[in-house]
Formats: structure tokens, sequence, C-alpha cells
């Protein structure tokens, strides 16, 4: 049997419901975060928390609990479960109230949480295709809203053409994955867009420009064009079920030779380091 988090507590799957007023069904006024699970221990946790915190503070979200009250939750929640490599995704929305657009007084928010196995991709060296899409989305993607139809159409685009990921550009300007950051390199250099309200701030790409600092790969945040991602000697996307993926193809062009990069592998393997880190110490 399967268990979800419920507001504080632990419920059956099958005990989950809905209220069809809920905010987040009816205008997808909520937040999210989804945490990877590497043998039981969530990964990169205080990042993911510091950045639903902000989330919350930017939509006015009030959260139901604090952030240690919902860590021992989620933790139960892996437990009950029994996820060793998996991915716990929760989400709260400002709640349920009689639809109208501004916020209603005295609504109080409701946390929903899952937990479900994510095994680790043994593939991920072969890296993957992916397309473009034009970014249509608003213009406040660094919040992690349930608001993801932009999202949705590129992914759909992708699935559609065989591919992986979408990688969205606004005009000649290369944005983010439809769910990940996107990374080129040049010349040595990594180069990312810049952590502004054009992308979502993940905590992989975070993980990434500090692994890179580490191993002292120079890197640029700045935005990049479509050109550049055309000439790049290699690229990459960055996501929690992603971890450091090559990206080998672009609609029909190959990445520089199409084989994943050395930097991008570099990265990767520096990435696995630390997953069997926390892997190790779970052993021991
Ligand atoms: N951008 C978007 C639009 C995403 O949905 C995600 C995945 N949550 C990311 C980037 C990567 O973020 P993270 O590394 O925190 O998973």
């Amino acid at each position: 049997m399967s268990f979800i988090l419920y507001q504080n507590q632990l419920l059956p799957r099958e005990k989950g419901k809905v209220d069809m007023e809920d905010r987040g069904y009816q205008f997808g006024d909520g937040i999210y975060e989804a945490i990877r699970v590497y043998s039981g221990q969530m990964f990169l946790l205080e990042g993911h928390m510091k950045r639903l915190v902000r989330s919350a503070r930017e939509l006015r979200i009030k959260l139901p609990c604090s952030i240690e009250n919902l860590t021992d939750n989620l933790k139960q929640l892996i437990k009950r479960n029994a996820i060793g490599d998996g991915m716990v995704y929760f989400q709260i929305t400002r709640g349920a109230a009689p639809r109208k657009h501004y916020f209603p007084d005295g609504v109080s928010p409701v946390l929903t949480g899952s937990a479900t196995l994510f095994p680790r991709d043994k593939h991920r060296e072969e890296g993957i295709k992916v397309v473009l899409a034009e970014d249509i989305r608003w213009l406040r993607c660094d919040i992690k809203t349930l608001n993801l139809l932009g999202n949705v159409l590129a992914k759909q685009k992708a699935h559609e053409n065989g591919a992986e990921e979408a990688i969205q550009h606004r005009g000649d300007i290369v944005t983010e994955g439809a769910s990940s950051n996107v990374f080129i390199v040049r010349g040595g250099k990594l180069i990312t867009h810049p952590a502004d309200h054009y992308i979502l701030n993940g905590i992989t790409r975070l993980f990434v420009l500090d692994l890179a600092s580490k191993l002292n790969i120079p890197v640029v945040e700045r935005t990049f064009t479509l050109e550049e991602l055309f000439a790049a000697d290699e690229a990459f996307i960055t996501s929690t079920g992603n971890e450091v993926k090559p990206v080998t193809q672009i609609d029909d062009h190959p990445v520089s030779d199409g084989k994943a990069g050395e930097i991008t592998l570099k990265l990767a393997e520096a990435f696995d380091r630390a997953v069997n880190r926390v892997k190790r110490a779970t052993l021991s």
C-alpha cells in the first residue's frame, strides 16, 4: 500500500481527495518542490526548502507548518513507502474557497505530498536529443508554481518529436529546458543563463555551479543565443531528475561530434561522487 502526505498526516493513497474549489486545481495557485532521494536520504534538502520559502513569500502563500515539521513528515513518508532511490514531490496550494480570483479571506493552505521510486539513469552518458521551443511562459519563471502550461506544451513538443527535453528560447535567447536548466561549454568555459525571472534557479544548477568552481572550471552566468547553442563544444541539462545529462542532438543537428563532452562528463562524475558519498554515509 502506498502512502501520501496530506497536511500533517500520512494517509493511504486512495484516501487523498482534492476539494474541487481548491485554488491549486482552479488557478494553479500553489507552489511545489521535487526532491531527489538517494538510499532513503533527501538530497540537497536545504536548497529545496529555501526555494520553497522564497516561492511562498513571492506568492504570499502561508506555509501550513514549519520547515522542520515538513521535513520530518517527508522523512516519514519516504520510510513508510520504503523508498531507496526515489523522488519526493509535495505542493502547497493557497487553499480551498469559493472561486474568485483575488485571495479569499481566511483561506488555509493545503499541503499534499508523495514519495515514489525513481531509479538513477544508467544510460546517462549516451546523451539525449532535445528540440527547441519558443518560451511562451509568464515573466516570473523564478517562482516554482503549479502553473506549468508553457512547460507542458514544450515537453509535449519534445515527446512528439522523439526527444527527451525541449530547450526554450525567447526570440534568440536560450532560457531553460521545459523542466531543466541548460548549460553550454565554449572554449573550456561553462555558460548558463543568469538566475533572474526568466528561469527557475535549479537546485541542481546551483550544485553544478559549485562543483564547477571546485573543479576549477570557469563559469559565466550570462545569456547566450541559439547561434551559440548550435556552435557549442558541449551542452547539457541539469535537474533533480536528470542530474547532469549531456545533450548530444538539437532538433536534427548533433552537438559538436554528437557525443557527450569532456567537461560535461567531468561534472557528471563529480555529481556521482557526491551521490555515492550520501549512499555510503547511509550504509555506515
Ligand atoms: N527549470 C524548470 C522549469 C524546472 O521545472 C526544473 C525542475 N524542477 C528545473 C529548471 C531544474 O530545477 P532543479 O534542479 O531544482 O530540479
